[in-house]
C-alpha cells in the first residue's frame, strides 16, 4: 500500500499574495485569475480566501458560473467561447463576456436578445498575439455593431482588453499603443467603459505604464514566479508538493510521488528537500521515485518536491525551468489524485 502524495496550500500565503500584488498595481485594480481550477490549488477555497477581491477572470463559463456561486456581488470575467446555452447561463447570472470576434458578438446579441436581458461585454483587440480577437483594420466595423446592440438595449459595452506576448518590452509597448488606440475609438463611439485590460502577472507587476485600470494576474498570486524571472518581493509559492518515504535502502529512498500523479519524469536529477537536507530524485517511475538517501531515513519521512523554500526544496517554476517549460506546466500537470489539503 502505498500513500497518496500531499499539495499543502496556505491560505495565508494566498492572501498576503494577494494583498502584495493588490499594493504594486495601486490605483490599478486586481482581476484574479482563477482559470484551470485556480490553477489547480482549487477553486471554492481559493475565492473564500480572496474575500478582498471584487474582480475575477474565470476563463470559461462553468467555471465564472462556479464564481458566481460562491460570490453574488462580485464581477467575474468569462472570455473563452462559450456555447449558446452557456451565453445565458452566463447572462442570466450577470457574469462579463470577453468577446473577440464578430461571430462571437453576434452569438451573445441572438441570446441576450433571445432571453431579453443585456449583456456585459468586453471587446478585445488582437494587439499582435494573433489568438483570438478582432484585428485593427476589422475594429470600426466591430465597434459599430457593438454600439448598434448597445443602443437597441441587448448588450452593454462595458470593456476593452487585449493579451500581451510578453515577448519583449519592443513587443508590448507596441500593442499597448494598438490597444490605446482602440480604446480611444471604443470611447469615441460612444463606449462608457468601466474597465480597460491588458495585463496579466508579469507585465502588471513590472511595467506600470502598461496597466490599464484592472490586471489579470494569475500566476504571481500563487506564488508562481516567471520562468527564468526573479523572486517577486513579497511573493510566496502558496502550494507544497511533498511525498512520503516508503522504502529505505538499495540505491536509495524510494519516495510516494510518479509520472502518474504528475511529475514529468523527465525531472529526473531535480533537488528535493529530505529531513536529511537536499538530495537529487535518481529516478522517476510511474507510481514512486527513488530519491539519493540521507542519514537516518526512515519509512514516513517527508520529501519536498516544490513549494516556498523553507527547507531547500526548489519553486515550482524551477522544476518547470528544468523541462524548458515554466512553472505552471508543473501546476497544471498534478492529477486530482494528488491530496489538497489546504492550511492556515
Ligand atoms: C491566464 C491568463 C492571465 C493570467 O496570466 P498570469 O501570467 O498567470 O498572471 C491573464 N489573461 C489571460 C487572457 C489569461 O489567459
Amino acid at each position: 500500500m502505498t500513500s497518496v502524495p500531499e499539495l499543502t496550500m496556505s491560505r495565508s500565503a494566498l492572501r498576503s499574495n494577494i494583498a502584495a500584488v493588490a499594493a504594486q498595481i495601486a490605483p490599478s485594480r486586481l482581476m484574479l485569475v482563477v482559470k484551470d481550477d485556480a490553477y489547480r490549488h482549487g477553486l471554492e477555497w481559493t475565492i473564500d480566501a480572496a474575500d478582498q477581491v471584487h474582480w475575477f477572470g474565470a476563463y470559461d463559463v462553468v467555471t465564472a458560473l462556479r464564481v458566481r456561486a460562491l460570490r453574488p456581488d462580485a464581477r467575474v470575467f468569462a472570455w473563452a467561447l462559450a456555447t449558446h446555452d452557456e451565453i445565458g447561463r452566463a447572462i442570466e447570472s450577470d457574469v462579463d463576456l470577453g468577446v473577440g470576434t464578430m461571430d462571437y458578438l453576434q452569438r451573445v446579441i441572438d441570446t441576450a436578445s433571445r432571453l431579453g436581458l443585456v449583456a456585459r461585454v468586453h471587446l478585445k483587440i488582437d494587439t499582435g498575439l494573433h489568438r483570438n480577437g478582432v484585428r485593427p483594420e476589422q475594429w470600426p466595423a466591430f465597434v459599430a455593431a457593438a454600439m448598434q446592440a448597445q443602443r437597441s438595449g441587448v448588450l452593454r459595452v462595458v470593456g476593452a482588453w487585449s493579451h500581451l506576448s510578453e515577448a519583449s518590452d519592443a513587443d508590448d509597448d507596441e500593442s499597448a499603443d494598438v490597444f490605446r488606440t482602440a480604446t480611444a475609438a471604443l470611447r469615441d463611439a460612444g463606449a462608457d467603459l468601466e474597465v480597460e485590460h491588458l495585463t496579466a502577472s508579469a507585465a502588471s507587476w513590472w511595467r506600470p505604464e502598461l496597466r490599464g485600470s484592472i490586471c489579470r494576474v494569475g500566476a504571481f498570486c500563487y506564488g508562481i514566479r516567471s520562468g527564468d524571472g526573479p523572486q517577486i518581493p513579497g511573493v510566496v509559492p502558496v502550494a507544497t508538493l511533498s511525498a512520503r518515504a516508503e522504502r529505505v535502502g538499495g540505491e536509495g529512498v524510494e519516495v510516494g510521488i510518479g509520472s502518474l500523479h504528475g511529475l514529468p519524469s523527465t525531472l529526473t536529477g531535480q533537488p528535493v528537500a529530505t529531513p536529511g537536507g537536499v538530495r537529487s530524485i535518481l529516478s522517476i517511475g510511474p507510481h514512486s521515485s527513488v530519491v539519493e538517501g540521507w542519514d537516518g531515513a526512515a519509512v514516513g519521512d517527508r520529501v519536498l518536491i516544490h513549494g516556498p523554500g523553507d527547507q531547500g526544496e526548489a519553486d515550482v517554476t524551477a522544476l518547470g525551468e528544468r523541462i524548458d517549460s515554466i512553472g505552471e506546466e508543473i501546476a497544471l500537470r498534478l492529477s486530482p489524485r494528488v491530496r489538497r489539503t489546504v492550511v492556515d
